[in-house]
Parts: C-alpha cells; structure tokens; sequence
C-alpha cells in the first residue's frame, strides 16, 4: 500500500504540532505506523492522501451515524452558510434544536448548546456543584469525559479514596474533589459516598461505556446508581456524548430505562460540526447563567452552521426509525461474523457489543470494567489493527475504543468486514 503522501504529511505536521496530530489517539502511538492523512470521504469510505480507499469503522469517532458527506447534512450546511457563519447572537435554529433534543431524550427540560463533548461535561459537573453546593464527584476508571482537569483524575491507591492527577498540569487540589469507582462496581460507590457523606455533588458515567472498548452495565449497576443518588440528594450524571441517539433515539436512558438528572451530549447532535450540549431537568437548568448563579458561556455556543447540521441529522433520526434497525442489524450481522470466523479458527475472544457499537478484546475472559479490559493482548490487537488495515478496513486504532457503524454499510460491505476479519486473525494468529 502506498502511503508516502500521509508519510510526507506526518513529517510536517510533527514539526509544527505537538506529536503531528491535533487529538492524541489519532497518532497511532498504540498500533505503530504512519498515521493516515484523509482527504474526503463519502458513504461508507475514507480516501487518504494516498488515494487509498478504507471502508470505514470509525466514522469521526462517532457522528457519521448515516455515513460521510450525506446529501441532508451537505445541503443544510451549504444553505447555512449563504447566510454568514456566526451572529453570537440567538437565532431561530438553536431553539428549534432544543426542542428537538428535548421531544427526543427522556428527563430533559432545557437543554444548553456548547461546542464539545469536553465543554459539556465540564459545564455539567460545575452545574452540579452549583446546584448541591458540594464539592466532590464520583467517577469510573476507563470511563472518557474529554480532557477537563476535573476528569484526567486516576484512582488514589490502596486505601487512599482522592484521585491522583493523570496528566502533568492537573493540581493535586483539582484533583482531590474527584473519587474514582471500577465500572459495574455498586459497593465501591457505596463505599465512596459513606466516606464522603453529603459531599459528593454529582456522579457522572457512560451509561455504556465506549472509552475503555465497550463495556456494558451489568445488569441493576445504572439502576443501583440511580437509587444512590436519589436517597443521598447527588445529581446523576449520563454522559452520553457517545451513545446520545446511536443506542436509541433517546439514547441509554430510553434503552435500559434509567433515568439521569443531567444528560451530555456531542457528536451525533452535531452531525460532525464541533457540537455539544448538556441538559436535565428544569429545576437544576435554570442554575445555569443567565436563569442562574452557575457561570458557564461561549461566543460559538449554539453557532447556526453547527445548529443547521445537527438539525438536519436529528430530524432525519426522529423521522426514520429504520435507521436504528438497520444499525441493529448491521452490528448484529457483523459481530456473529467475527464470532463464527473465531469458532472456525478456533479462539475464543471476547466480543462485547451493544447495537452499532462493538470491540473485539484479544482475551478469553468477560470484560467488565477497566482492570478485565487490560487483560487484552495489546501487541495481538495492534497486529490485527495493521492486518486489517492492510484490507481496506479502517478501525480504531486502540484496543481500548469502541467501533462504530453507519447506515451506510451495504450488506456487501458487512460481507467484506467479515472476510477481512477471518483472514486478519488468520494472519496473526500465524505469528502469535
Ligand atoms: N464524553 C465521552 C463519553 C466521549 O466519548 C468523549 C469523546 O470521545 C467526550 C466526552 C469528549 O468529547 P469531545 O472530544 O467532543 O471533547
């Protein structure tokens, strides 16, 4: 495979950005290679630089739920910005989206723009702290909220119950306010708030956990954390930047049926434009500035081109429920694939998968929460993310994130992914 432009690029990007990439992961720092530089990409396939065409498995790490460039999104954009790119001022779009977003998620009242994942889960826990006047929050190890202080927190060791910064930059002081809990894991939760008794404004998870590869709630751990919060006044927070109308039209709430008192979103609600929001119930909205004390702005929140993409694609989702069987079907297709080419091959990974979302861990033991996902043979992984590669296939590339289907995916392509996957494993398990 010819990549020599993406290799020319990358040598100029490291010298003028940090590492060659503008977002860590993009590096392919945990898969080795060149990172390949893309210059369109339509449907169901990526182009590079190269002219090489990849069927695609990540889709921008999410929101090309309905593919690349597609014609709704396309033209809502291209009339947006027949009428200037930015006011900083309100517009008639942002409160058609909030209405939009609030008729299709569970428990929200009012709902507030921002321009990233990060901004809304930042703005979600301050809004939190805000309303309970309390200081600390409850995180999961493995669970992603983007790249705020408060979130690049590790679990203090032994007995120890505060965080430890997890990036240089991030102080002690931020990082003692933020406690960490296993995923799926009630009695630590339980434990944390009894040490912590009336301090813990907020506890804040993926409901569906995509940040560690995917990783699901056992069944009662979101209802076990719904109940927590309830009976001790903490504001319970679903992060659903990822699965925020992917799992369902109203996400994981509407999916398992629990309900948060904050919701973040991003991705999908943008359409690929730098989109995000976090919402909830009106009584904790309405401490949000300027209805409120809780400070929290920005001078492109709720930008109309932004708002014209991400209009375009919710009204396509909430008027065409078939999207969310064929994205069913397409997960399911593929993942029986992948399972029946390891009987054939005779190993036993585990695959965990949940609708259009779905990761292959190069271990045989369940996957439960960060410490079972670690189990993963990183260097097998790496292997098969270049062996796939090699095909055509255009996959995360770390074992630790979850894949993420279109609708654009034709059953000849779904046939070609589980081809590419019989003979990748086929090829390292040669050299394993
Ligand atoms: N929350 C979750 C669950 C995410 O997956 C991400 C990003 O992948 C974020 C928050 C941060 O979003 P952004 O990258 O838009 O800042």
């Amino acid at each position: 495979m010819n990549i020599s432009q993406s290799q020319q690029l990358f040598e100029h990007a490291k010298k003028v950005i940090p590492g060659g990439v503008n977002s860590p992961v993009r590096a392919f720092r945990a898969v080795g290679g060149n990172p390949l530089f893309i210059k369109s990409a339509k449907g169901a396939y990526l182009y590079d630089e190269d002219d090489n065409a990849y069927i695609e498995l990540i889709n921008s790490w999410g929101p090309m739920v309905l593919g690349h460039a597609h014609e709704i999104i396309q033209k809502a954009v291209a009339d947006a910005v027949q009428n200037s790119l930015s006011f900083g001022a309100p517009t008639r779009k942002e409160v058609e989206m909030a209405e939009l977003i609030i008729s299709m998620v569970p428990t929200l009242e009012k709902v507030r723009m921002v321009n990233s994942g990060t901004e809304a889960t930042m703005s979600a826990i301050r809004l939190a702290r805000g309303y309970t006047g309390r200081d600390k929050m409850i995180k999961f190890e493995g669970c992603y909220h983007g790249h705020g202080d408060s979130f690049l927190i590790a679990a203090g060791s032994g007995a120890a119950t505060m965080g430890v910064p997890d990036s240089p930059g991030v102080t002690q002081g931020i990082a003692n306010d933020t406690l960490t809990a296993p995923f799926n894991d009630l009695e630590a939760v339980e434990r944390l708030v009894t040490e912590n008794k009336q301090n813990i404004a907020a506890i804040i998870v993926e409901p569906v956990a995509g940040n560690m590869g995917l990783v699901l709630p056992n069944k009662g751990f979101l209802e076990g954390l719904r109940q927590i919060c309830t009976r001790e006044g903490i504001v319970l927070i679903f992060d659903e930047v990822m699965t925020g109308f992917r799992l369902a039209k109203g996400g994981v709430q509407e999916r398992f049926n629990v309900q948060a008192d904050l919701i973040t979103m991003g991705k999908i609600i943008g359409g690929g434009m730098p989109v995000g929001a976090y919402g909830g119930r009106r009584e904790i909205m309405d401490f949000v500035s300027p209805a409120g004390p809780v400070y929290q702005a920005g001078t492109l929140s709720g930008n109309p081109v932004a708002m014209s993409a991400g209009l375009a694609m919710l009204h396509y989702l909430n008027n065409h429920p078939e999207v969310y069987t064929r994205l069913e079907e397409i997960g399911n297709k593929i993942v029986v694939g992948m399972q029946s080419n390891m009987q054939k091959l005779g190993v036993n990974y585990t695959i965990n998968h949940v609708g259009s979302m779905f990761t292959i861990f190069f271990t045989d033991k369940p996957v439960y929460d960060f410490e079972s996902a670690k189990q993963s043979d990183l260097q097998l992984f790496a292997k098969y993310f270049q062996a796939m590669l090699k095909r055509g296939l255009y996959l995360a590339p770390s074992q630790f994130e979850s894949l993420f289907v279109s609708t654009a995916l034709t059953n000849e392509h779904i046939d070609t992914i589980i081809k590419a996957n019989y003979e990748s494993l086929e090829e390292i398990l040669v050299t394993a």
